[in-house]
């Protein structure tokens, strides 16, 4: 028997609440098992993976309540993996904390609709990963269903040439599925709702990350940009999500 026993479950919490499922997936050994090491003693479940491939195959055989992807892998690299898991995986909705080494990573981990909910930069603290892992869970898998529930009934919605469909978290641009994340689809569910309605970033803030911590009002302007790279036709020119200066954003009017 390994070290591993120590993270067993015990009999009286099993009985009450499981264990939140949280796959690590980091290549550098001292990093993975010092953070399941905290994790451990949060009384999160935590299963590790050295690489990408073992990820994968660990992903599409059972469900997790959270992934912490490192984005430099040996093989298949972090952002690869983590388009994976949302396109093929027992877990296309799981929340993804990526780590990443440096800023220009970070930029590639916001920038390239890798399909990550949060980063973290290496080398970081164990309370700043516990707290980002906390908020992260808080939110849950539910992308718009369940979140959205208590202010929009989620039903189906069209404007202009954009169809949603939040039961299915489906959107059609056109004839064209388009593959949101879960922010990205809340972001424009809440938009497309409403069109004309000017929202400031602080009311888009509360409305799509709600219990999320460590995001300001710039991760705003960062969702909208990929959202636009998504939807629009021409991103530079925008015709569907309009920026109202010194205001906020709203969709165009019909
Ligand atoms: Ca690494």
């Amino acid at each position: 028997m390994t070290a591993e026993v120590e993270y067993t479950e015990q009999p009286v919490e099993a009985a009450t609440t499981p264990k939140p499922a949280v796959l690590v997936v980091e290549d550098e050994q001292n990093i993975r098992e010092l953070v399941c090491l905290h994790l451990g003693l949060e009384n999160y479940d935590c299963v590790q993976a050295g690489d990408g491939e073992q990820a994968l195959k660990l992903a599409r055989s059972r469900s997790f309540d959270l992934v912490i992807l490192d984005v430099m892998l040996p093989g298949l690299d972090g952002v690869t993996v983590c388009r994976a898991i949302r396109r093929d995986s027992a877990n296309p909705d799981v929340p993804v904390l990526m780590l990443t080494a440096r800023r220009e990573e970070s930029d590639k981990v916001v920038g390239l609709e890798s399909g990550a909910d949060d980063y973290l930069t290496k080398p970081f603290g164990v309370r700043e990963l516990v707290a980002r892992v906390r908020a992260l869970l808080r939110r849950g898998p539910k992308p718009l269903v369940a979140s959205a529930a208590s202010k929009e009934v989620a039903k189906a919605i069209a404007y202009k040439h954009i169809e949603m469909d939040p039961a299915r978290r489906r959107v059609r641009v056109g004839i064209t599925d388009v593959d949101l994340t879960s922010n990205e689809f809340h972001l424009l569910y809440v938009l497309l709702s409403s069109p004309g309605i000017v929202f400031s970033r602080e009311a888009l803030l509360s409305r799509v990350w709600k219990d999320q911590t460590f995001v300001t009002v710039r991760s705003v302007d960062t969702l909208i940009k990929r959202l636009r790279k998504k939807i629009e036709s021409n991103p530079a020119e925008p015709e569907v999500i309009l920026t109202v200066w010194g205001a906020g954003y709203k969709a165009a009017d019909v």
